[in-house]
């Protein structure tokens, strides 16, 4: 099973999917956490270069192209022999944050986002896709508050709220889409609840 996890900043993704695993773990599944962009020595290279200073420089479809390599070297090395052997997969962002990130705020046509995500995703698409919503003022206050605790880099930090809103609405579109991948959870419910959701979903995927 593929469970990929989605959305904006501070939307709570990173618990959502520590809790997720340690309750599938607890049930006696091999489970394995991944994140994107990285998850792979060649795709954490990539990462390191994006989040860096030097991605200034790089125009939008270089960027595209280098979160798409990134995605084809995670899938290859890590998320498709991981699903060969029987292991749950839960990943932190995948081919959806393209879509949104590069192609919607991105300004890059859909086909040619789509064309790299063919290319990247080489046929490993999640079974199953949480996309946590959160207004994007409620995402930015939380993010922000971890900010001193966690080094968010300043290039992503410094867009607008009109920017986080569009990429909300971008994340319902593709939900709607495709609903039956995509799940949208209310992420402004408590931790408890929000847990309890994914939990039920997850379980219905997995059967009996
Ligand atoms: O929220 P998270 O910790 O996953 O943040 C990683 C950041 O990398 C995102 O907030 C976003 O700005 C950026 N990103 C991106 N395109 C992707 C994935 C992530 O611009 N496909």
């Amino acid at each position: 099973l593929f469970v990929s996890f989605e959305g904006g900043e501070g939307a709570g993704k990173s618990t959502q999917i520590r809790r997720l695993a340690e309750r599938l773990r607890a049930r006696g599944h091999d489970v394995l956490v991944t994140r994107e962009p990285g998850g792979s020595p060649g795709a954490e290279a990539v990462r390191h270069v994006l989040l860096s200073g030097a991605a200034e420089v790089f125009g939008t479809r270089m960027e595209a192209i280098l979160f798409a390599a990134a995605r084809n070297d995670h899938v290859e090395e890590v998320i498709r022999p991981a699903l060969a052997r029987g292991i749950i997969v839960l990943c932190d962002r995948f081919m959806d944050s393209s879509r949104v990130y590069q192609g919607v705020t991105g300004n890059l046509e859909p086909d040619y986002i789509e064309a790299l995500q063919r290319v990247a995703v080489n046929g490993v698409i999640p079974d199953c896709t949480l996309i946590l919503d959160i207004p994007a003022e409620v995402g930015l206050e939380r993010a922000r508050k971890r900010a001193s605790a966690v080094a968010v880099p300043d290039r992503f930090e410094k867009e607008e709220m009109q920017t986080h809103e569009k990429r909300r609405e971008a994340f319902l579109d593709i939900a709607a889409r495709e609903p039956g991948r995509c799940h949208v959870i209310d992420a402004q419910r408590s931790e408890d609840e929000i847990a309890g959701e994914i939990a039920g979903i997850v379980d219905q995927r997995l059967g009996p």
